[in-house]
């Protein structure tokens, strides 16, 4: 094979690209992953606060993510790299009517394929939360099997792993163009050469579109702008994740957990979405964000914030990824749109590609692939975003 021939390249070395080509060296295939930054994970990835949850609406993201779960949590026992993994699981708290039916109208589901979770009523909730401010509280979901891990050196550790496997990486190079010949994949060109290979991967995060119009195809992912912060570290007293699903003027969900370390995390969902690629701070998110995180643990106005940033989630119209092979194109494959759940979803994701590429999908994998088809209609809505 010639020095710039691979079997598969893939666009971006962030949150799904890493792990997807992690999968693929350990598959033995010879792959190349691009990337514009200058080192892996500086897009999307690194702005992620580190949730990592099965607990979601959709079958698919519910099966990919009790993999990646796996995977996360296995890390260190099996390839030695510390990744922060700490299972602390996700709690979801219902203090009016509307969301404590919709957590449990979602239980059968999550239960269904196999996610360890059950409804907890205010006093059972109270002793896995014992902060939470009980006026009102009607009680909420746990799922104690996920947990969190740091985005940085999750991907740090599936880069490693993967170059070990032969997989070579190119930073500072942007993918300009694409190569095609009779109707498939040839290759990429970037602002620095050309790479041949008949499969290329679209693992380009909230400028996914703009990498898949390069191969006239059209999806619809679109960036959009979230906030997140970081506190000082204190002594522990938190114990899962914990959201808030209620909407109110201004912002949808928050959430935000305390980190192995000391630090709590936390992040909102403004309403309307931002959308555009606007990474500056602004001053309205801390107001609103503390507000309600106050409202909801009273003990937090104790803790000064020490930094806040700005990232990019990949949205879709429906709030699930895209995955699959593009009709339009032979060799073809987008893994864009992971919205606000690319690191979760990584290995999970990854594996499934690995078995996309070899012809090797299980009935279920199928099944999987028909929820997050680029060409579904994108009528239904995530409930859990
Ligand atoms: C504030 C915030 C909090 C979040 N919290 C969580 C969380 O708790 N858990 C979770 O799972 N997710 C979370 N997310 C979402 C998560 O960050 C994204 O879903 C995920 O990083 C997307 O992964 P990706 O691989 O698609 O994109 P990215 O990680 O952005 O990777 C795409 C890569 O492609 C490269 N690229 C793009 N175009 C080109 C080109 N033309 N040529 C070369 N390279 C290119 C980019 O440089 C980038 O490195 C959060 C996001 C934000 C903003």
């Amino acid at each position: 094979m010639a020095m710039n021939s691979f079997d598969v390249i893939i666009v971006g070395a962030g949150s799904v690209g890493t792990p997807a080509a992690l999968s693929l060296a350990e598959a033995g295939l010879k792959v190349l992953v691009l990337d514009q930054c200058p080192s892996v994970g500086q897009g999307s990835n690194k702005r992620a606060i580190g949730g990592l949850r099965a607990t979601h609406s959709d079958p698919a993201k519910i099966r990919l993510c009790l993999r990646s779960l796996e995977v996360f949590a296995t890390w260190k026992d099996r390839h030695g790299d510390d990744i922060e993994w700490l299972k602390a699981g996700y709690s979801y708290v219902a203090y009016r009517p509307e969301e404590e039916k919709t957590l449990k109208e979602l239980l059968t589901v999550q239960k269904s394929y196999g996610l360890n979770i059950g409804w907890h009523d205010a006093a059972a909730f109270l002793e896995i939360i014992p902060d939470l401010n009980p006026h009102g509280l009607i009680g909420g979901t746990f799922s104690p099997d996920d947990g969190n891990a740091s985005p940085l050196l999750a991907v740090h550790a599936f880069y490693s792993r993967a170059k070990k496997l032969g997989a070579t990486f190119l930073f500072d190079e942007r993918v300009t163009g694409l190569v095609a010949a009779g109707g498939r994949v040839a290759g990429v060109r970037t602002n620095k050469g050309e790479y041949a290979a008949p499969i290329v991967i679209n693992a380009a995060g909230p400028t996914g579109a703009d990498v898949a119009a390069m191969a006239g195809i059209d999806v619809p992912v679109r960036p959009d702008s979230h906030e997140a912060a970081v506190t000082e570290a204190v002594a522990r007293f938190l114990g899962p994740m914990i959201v808030d699903i209620r909407p109110v003027a201004g912002s949808a969900n928050y959430y935000f957990y305390q980190h192995a370390t000391g630090q709590v995390i936390f992040c909102i969902t403004p309403s309307p979405s931002i959308w555009g690629m606007d990474l500056r701070e602004t001053s309205s998110f801390l107001p609103m964000v503390a507000s309600r995180m106050v409202g909801l643990i009273p003990r937090l106005k104790n803790l000064r914030v020490r930094r806040t940033w700005r990232g990019l989630y990949p949205m879709t119209p429906d709030g699930s990824p895209i995955v699959g092979w593009a009709r339009e194109l032979e060799g073809y494959l987008l893994a864009v749109g992971m919205c606000g759940q690319g690191f979760m979803l990584g290995p999970g994701i990854g594996e499934l590609i690995e078995r996309m590429v070899l012809g090797a999908t299980t009935t279920e994998d199928r099944e999987t692939l028909t929820f997050l088809s680029p060409y579904r209609e994108f009528k239904g809505g995530e409930k859990l975003k």
